[in-house]
């Protein structure tokens, strides 16, 4: 048995190579009394395409590690976008599957940026569990004149969506941030400020690697990225300082809230964690997990796969062309027929206008 539901604490031993020292080896029995729960060693490779659910005990930390390679490689790669609007989807992909893959229900989670910078929208659609498309509309002009504008710049100002859709009988739920020249690492944690209030940390990164050799691809996609908590029993704990004064009187005291000590070692040391981390082959996201939390005791639940797979689909498609009227239908052909290509898959499904006629009804409806 290598995993279990009750999840896995790291053990201190150290393997031939390992980078961690052994000084904490007594600490996990320490600050964790509870003797049923397994203890071993990280696994040495990065597992591509999962997400790695830890908490950490002692300091009331929650969390995940995504670490993306096939699945953001065969996105990234049929669209073939320019270099920085890549990078960016890259990132998208990965916050909307850290948070997606949070979802305790059956759905889709829907990441979508409006903005006015040469990055008009980005749109990455979660189905859970495991499903993750994505795509990009951008002003190719804007973005060779931005050359390596930051990602703040490329996206510009509008807002980012998140919505829940919990399918066609359920309310949708939609939280909105202002996305005002800032990336999407620091949009996430306003939106986790704001609007949830739990103290959250967001690192993202993306990167292509380069691999020499006859076979394979010379050049792939590789993401990842990791998403901190702070979820105290003690609510009063996770009150943040206040980020407006709100209207109190000029001149009246501003209330300084002191940050949960537990809550500044763990955005602390998130912050020290570097892209290559996020993205190295050659480091599992369970090493990562205890290279971070080791002194403290930190548990790992079971991975969980995501992949790369569209939903679209010839009947979805027929269905979507009959909401049209019959007019707006016969705007569509060209050439005798009606052409409709998916822009998160590049998939293209062609009818007869005759398919789509008002008398021949969707089979489900
Ligand atoms: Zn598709």
């Amino acid at each position: 048995m290598i995993f279990s539901e009750t999840g896995f604490h790291f053990s201190g031993s150290r393997s031939e190579g390992s980078q961690f020292a052994p000084r904490r080896l007594y600490c996990l029995a320490m600050n964790n009394p509870r003797a049923d729960i397994p203890i071993r060693e990280p696994a040495p490779a990065s597992l591509d395409d999962t997400i790695l659910p830890f908490e950490v005990n002692a300091l009331d930390l929650r969390g995940r590690i995504v670490r993306l390679g096939p699945a953001v490689d065969a996105i990234l790669t049929s669209h073939d976008y320019p270099l920085p609007v890549a990078k960016l989807l890259g990132e998208a992909i990965v916050l909307t599957v850290m948070l997606g893959s949070a979802l305790k229900f059956d759905g889709r989670f829907i990441l979508q940026t409006q903005s006015d910078g040469p990055v008009r929208m980005l749109v990455v659609d979660f189905t859970s569990p495991d499903k993750v498309r994505a795509c990009a509309r951008f002003d190719a002009e804007r973005i060779v004149a931005a050359g390596a504008a930051a990602p703040g710049r490329l996206l510009g100002h509008g807002h980012l969506a998140m919505t829940i859709d919990q399918g066609p009988d359920m309310s949708r739920y939609q939280g909105l941030v202002p996305l005002e020249g800032n990336d999407l690492e620091h949009a996430a944690h306003e939106y986790f400020s704001r609007s949830e209030q739990i103290p959250t940390r967001v690192r993202l990164a993306v990167a292509e690697e380069f691999r020499g050799g006859e076979s394979g691809a010379p050049r792939r996609w590789r993401a990842g990225g990791i998403l901190l908590q702070f979820l105290p029993k003690a609510g009063e704990r996770a009150r943040q300082a206040d980020l407006h004064p709100g209207d109190a009187p000029p001149g009246s005291e501003t209330h300084a809230l002191p940050e949960d000590d537990a809550w500044v070692e763990g955005r602390s040391l998130v912050a020290t964690v570097d892209d290559v981390e996020l993205i190295d082959p050659a480091l599992s996201s369970e090493r990562l997990a205890y290279s971070l939390f080791h002194e403290h005791g930190v548990r790992v639940f079971r991975p969980a796969p995501v992949s790369a797979r569209c939903s679209c689909s010839r009947h979805s498609v027929e269905a979507m062309l009959k909401s049209f009227s019959q007019d707006e239908r016969d705007d569509m052909v060209e050439n005798g027929k009606i052409t409709v290509t998916c822009e998160f898959c590049s998939s293209t499904y062609v009818f007869e206008p005759e398919e789509i006629s008002a008398n021949n009804t969707p089979l489900d409806s």
